[in-house]
């Protein structure tokens, strides 16, 4: 079909902006395959800007693009040099659809990463239309072209993720929580790692940037307060929650371990029966204890009651650790109100809960902060799960830009 008409129905099928087809011919267990050029006659030079239409030399090549049906399309591409007017120098016209050096045209290179993030990397490379070094240079291609800036960003969070489990091989996760979205991975979670990526954003967006949520971890606040010192850190409410209910948790723990001691020493088999049932009702009790009082369901409220009765020290713990978090929750709840409250708390909790009045103690700024504008990393929950899923899908990912790629484009990928 090399008519006029027929080029033309085979451009207009072929859809590409600015590209028309000249000629098409179909090899048997190969597929289809369009010659196709630009209409434009000139270029503009890289060099100097200036627009040429003096031809140096064609030069033709071949990229896959989308399928036709069941038949592959292929094109052959001639992308033509030509020799600047003014500056003399030889330059390779820039054509918009397929990246230099590549076998696929850009729309290729979209489906394949859209079928990526719903799937995984395997799944798709298994199909047999990519290899997965081509998929892992179309993820690299297509993040690159993601602006390496968060724009308007004036929440962020800090956290991490373990990409090893149990080999303390951890990597700080920035977001932005206002969006919810994941702005990059860092590959370590130490100053020296996280200062270059925050500084390459430029001052403009340090500046504007007004609360700054990180967990209770030193190293952050430091170089939050040297980068933007005007900032306010807050420090998440979760995480001081967490240091609560581990505390609660120790305590339970220790109960425990005390009633079976106790067992050990007794001979009587009522008595050695009755132990066992208390144990058994401390084992279970983990859950009723830490979970909100008022979502326990009824079998976990009746756990709870009875544990409280065994524990009377796990029981005051545990009213502690309610009120405590109900400061946080309670919207009425202003900066001073908030101050005064933990205040008294812990007064009530020095005895109970001494690792978190001392943590308290140390950021108690940064937690009151949390009254002025409610700023929580609670969305870094819902990023981090995703992070993770990622992680368990990409076990083809041979190195860790590959992985941050890989998750940049599942939050960022427009096409
Ligand atoms: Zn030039």
């Amino acid at each position: 079909m090399s008519t006029k008409k027929g080029t033309k129905v085979l451009t207009e099928l072929l859809n590409i902006q600015g590209i028309k087809v000249t000629q098409m011919s179909q090899v048997p267990g190969i597929g289809i395959i369009l010659q196709v050029e630009s209409i434009h006659k000139e270029s503009h030079c890289h060099h100097c800007g200036t627009k040429s239409n003096r031809l140096h030399q064609n030069h033709r090549y071949v990229v896959k693009d989308l399928s036709w049906g069941e038949k592959p399309v292929f094109l052959e591409i001639n992308r033509r040099q030509f020799k600047c007017k003014k500056c003399g120098k030889p330059f390779s016209e820039k054509l918009d659809f397929v990246n230099n050096r590549r076998t696929y045209t850009k729309r290729v290179g979209n489906t394949i990463i859209k079928s990526v993030l719903l799937s995984d990397i395997h799944s798709v490379a298994k199909q047999g239309v990519v290899t997965t070094e081509e998929i892992e240079r179309m993820l690299s291609d297509a993040s690159r072209e993601l602006s390496s800036k968060p724009s308007g960003l004036k929440k962020l969070g800090i956290d991490e993720i373990a990409l090893i489990k149990g080999q303390g091989n951890y990597c700080a996760v920035l977001i932005d929580l206002e969006t919810s979205k994941l702005i990059t991975i860092v590959k370590g979670r130490t100053q020296a790692e996280i200062e270059p990526v925050l500084n390459s954003w430029g001052s403009e967006i340090l500046e504007q940037i007004e609360e700054v949520s990180i967990d209770l971890w030193k190293g952050y606040k430091t170089l939050v307060k040297k980068l933007m010192p005007n900032v306010q850190v807050v420090a998440d409410r979760f995480h001081v929650m967490v240091q609560v209910n581990n505390e609660l948790d120790t305590e339970r723990k220790r109960e425990r371990r005390q009633v079976r001691d106790l067992s050990k020493k007794i001979k009587s088999p009522q008595k050695i029966a009755e132990y066992k049932e208390i144990l058994e009702e401390i084992n279970g009790s983990k859950y009723a204890l830490l979970k909100n009082e008022e979502s326990l369901k009824e079998k976990q409220k009746s756990k709870l009651m009875s544990v409280k009765k065994l524990c009377p020290r796990s029981a005051i713990m545990h009213k502690l650790k309610e009120k405590f978090r109900k400061i946080f929750e309670n919207r009425k709840t202003n900066w001073l109100r908030g101050l005064l409250r933990i205040g008294i708390w812990q007064q009530r909790a020095k005895q109970y809960f001494s690792a978190t009045v001392n943590t308290i103690t140390n950021w108690l700024d940064e937690i009151i902060a949390y009254f002025d504008n409610r700023t929580t990393s609670g969305v870094v929950e819902g990023v981090n799960n995703k992070l993770k899923l990622i992680k368990r899908s990409a076990y083809g990912f041979r190195n860790f830009e590959n992985y941050k790629n890989r998750c940049l484009l599942t939050w960022h990928f427009k096409c």
